[in-house]
């Protein structure tokens, strides 16, 4: 049988969401209207029984390699830069959950003691089974990375079950559909066809942790509005890959 209106099909989800979350296409910063949406969905999810954790990009600030190669600034200062950046994100998207009814702590991999609490594995577990949303900031804590792969690495730890990729796109498409009119979206793809067909849903890094450790990602459009819903309520959302 389906599952009812507002139903979830899972118990506890790591949803990235990346930075040009945060702001219009091509835009800069945080932005109001879509704050207030990303904020709006997340405690949905949370009143649907779901226990929330949510890793944030800061793309919208920062890049890491674009710093690099446009202000020469070294690749991990530039790095580090960018994990500051996620904080920002954080502290916007706990600030309006809050409003919004829904307890919720950022913990972050740098640390930074008056915003933050620090990342502890047994803590974060914690807030989830006392029913507080909990936002990780400040990525992996290491340069060269980007957030997908600490967004694979804390689904491990806590034990998700299910990664979400929340992106501009609809899902993961044979091509590129604004380049390819034939391009077509792909409803369901396993790991092995991820790495075979080579195509491009994360960083392989956090392809090959969540292929290892048997997660399910889905990958989905963020900008339409209740679609972080649809796809916990099992429904046929973006791309799933399935390990
Ligand atoms: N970053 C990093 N280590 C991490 C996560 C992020 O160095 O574990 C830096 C990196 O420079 C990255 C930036 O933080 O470009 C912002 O993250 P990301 O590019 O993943 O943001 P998104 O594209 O999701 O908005």
């Amino acid at each position: 049988m389906p599952p009812t209106m507002g139903e979830a099909v899972y118990k506890r989800v790591l949803l990235k969401i990346s930075g040009e979350g945060f702001c219009h296409e091509g835009g800069f910063g945080i932005e109001a209207p879509e704050l207030e949406q990303i904020a709006r969905e997340c405690v949905d999810v949370c009143k649907m029984g779901v226990q929330l954790a949510v890793v944030v990009g800061g793309g919208n600030f920062i890049r890491g390699a674009k710093l690099e190669n446009d202000l020469h600034i070294p690749r991990a200062t530039a790095d580090y830069m960018g994990m500051m950046a996620t904080v920002l994100n954080a502290i916007a998207l706990q600030e309006t959950m809050e409003r919004l009814g829904q307890p919720t702590r950022v913990m972050s991999a740098i640390s930074i003691y008056n915003v933050a609490e620090p990342f502890i594995r047994r803590r974060a577990v914690r807030h989830l089974e006392k029913g507080r949303a909990i936002i990780l900031a400040a990525g992996s804590g290491n340069p060269y990375f980007t957030t997908d792969t600490p967004a694979a690495l804390r689904a491990a730890e806590i034990h998700a079950d299910v990664l979400l990729k929340a992106t501009k796109v609809d899902g993961i498409y044979s091509a590129d559909p604004k380049k390819d009119p034939n391009a077509k979206r792909y409803t369901e793809v396993s790991y092995e066809q991820v790495h075979r067909d080579q195509l491009r849903v994360m960083d392989l890094t956090a392809i090959t942790l969540c292929m290892e450790r048997k997660i399910p990602l889905v990958v989905f459009n963020l900008k339409k509005q209740g679609n972080i819903a649809r796809v916990m309520r099992g429904e046929a959302v973006g791309t799933k890959i399935h390990p």
